[in-house]
């Protein structure tokens, strides 16, 4: 991602009191999302301007496709989430515990939120990623699972073996 094109612009500066929606439609490219993700991020925020602190509340829709776990057909992950930013002007004299507030650039006011929208994208996609399972357990992949994954069905009886065993071979 280019550090000095802004993909997700929010203008800090020169904005009156109150709720302000924002809303960016971005190819997901622009954020350095990985090729899983190939669909339009929507990105909307509703920035709250208050004399004291701006809060950025950053809405992020989209959604990837992976392959499932168990049988490589792809499964789309829908990708709902929210993550909450905030900016003051000056925190020299903060506490603690509010040091996750942000610093509103002095000489450039307009911050690009690209990166917070990448990692709240990532962080949706969970580590096992599977077609899903219905109420008793059961796979809903839609191909059969990988032999070494369901040994249980090779003890079975195959009706071919019934017709072999049917033969008298010491004849
Ligand atoms: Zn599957």
């Amino acid at each position: 991602m280019s550090k000095t094109h802004k993909h997700i612009p929010v203008r800090l500066s020169g904005l009156a009191d109150g709720i302000h929606a924002l809303d960016y439609d971005v190819p997901p490219a622009d954020l350095d999302l990985p090729p899983e993700f190939g669909e339009t991020v929507v990105v909307h925020v509703d920035l709250d301007k208050t004399h004291k602190q701006i809060t950025l509340r950053v809405h992020v829709d989209t959604v990837a496709v992976y392959p499932c776990d168990r049988c490589l057909e792809p499964v789309r992950i829908p990708v709902h989430t929210e993550v909450v930013l905030v900016y003051a002007h000056d925190n020299s004299d903060r506490a603690e515990e509010e040091n996750d507030i942000r610093d509103i650039p002095a000489h450039d006011s307009t911050v690009d939120i690209a990166d917070d929208v990448r990692d709240a994208a990532l962080l949706c996609i969970p580590m096992r990623r599977i077609c899903g399972e219905n109420a008793d357990g059961q796979s809903l992949c839609p191909r059969p699972i990988p032999d070494k994954l369901r040994t249980e069905n090779h003890e079975r009886s195959d009706p071919r073996w019934d017709a072999l065993k049917s033969l008298n071979l010491d004849q």
